[in-house]
C-alpha cells in the first residue's frame, strides 16, 4: 500500500475522531469546531511532519565549526580537479594549470553534491564499521589523510618503525 494512501487513511480517521470527540463535547457546533481543528491539524501535519520529525531527532543544521571534518570532505570532494592531459588530481595550490605539466584543470563531471553524499553514505555503512571494529585495538592509529601526501607517508612510516620497534 503507498505511502501516501496510508497517510490519507489515517489523517481521515483521525479527523472523524476529533470530530466525534467535538460532537461528544459540544453537539453539531462542537463538531464544526472540531472539524475546522482537524483540517488545520491535518494541513500542519502534511506540510510540516518533515520539520516535525527532524525535531524529534533533536537534527539541527551543522556550521563548518561544529563539523569541520564533514566540511573538509565535502570541500575536497567537490572542488577536486583532474588535469585534462596527464589526468592526475590537480594540486590544490594550482589555480588554473597543471603544476606538473602546465594542461588545463577541470573539474569532474560526476563530483557534484549527489556523488559526495553517497561516497558519505558509503563511509557509514562499510568503512566506519571496520573502523569501529579496529578502535578499540592496542595498536589502532590515526593518520591525519588531509596532510600533504608526503607528510602521510612519513607519519606511517614513524608509526610502522615504532610498532615494529615495540614488538622487538
Ligand atoms: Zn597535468
Amino acid at each position: 500500500m503507498g505511502n501516501l494512501f496510508k497517510t490519507a487513511i489515517l489523517l481521515a480517521a483521525l479527523t472523524c475522531l476529533v470530530v466525534l470527540i467535538g460532537g461528544a463535547i459540544g453537539g453539531q457546533q462542537g463538531m464544526l469546531i472540531a472539524f475546522v481543528l482537524a483540517a488545520g491539524m491535518n494541513f500542519a501535519s502534511y506540510w510540516f511532519s518533515d520539520r516535525i520529525v527532524l525535531s524529534m531527532y533533536r537534527a539541527r543544521p551543522v556550521d563548518e565549526a561544529s563539523a569541520p571534518g564533514l566540511y573538509a570532505v565535502v570541500r575536497r570532494l567537490a572542488t577536486r580537479r583532474i588535469c585534462v592531459s596527464c589526468q592526475t588530481n590537480a594540486d590544490p595550490k594550482a589555480t588554473d594549470r597543471c603544476l606538473k605539466c602546465g594542461g588545463r584543470l577541470e573539474q569532474r563531471a560526476d563530483d557534484n553534491q549527489d556523488v559526495v553524499r553517497e561516497r558519505l553514505n558509503v563511509y557509514v555503512r562499510e568503512t566506519k564499521p571496520v573502523l569501529e571494529f579496529y578502535r578499540e585495538r592496542p595498536t589502532f592509529r590515526v593518520v591525519n589523510g588531509a596532510q600533504a601526501s608526503d607528510k602521510v607517508a612519513q607519519e606511517l612510516d614513524m608509526m610502522i618503525d615504532d610498532a615494529a620497534a615495540a614488538r622487538a
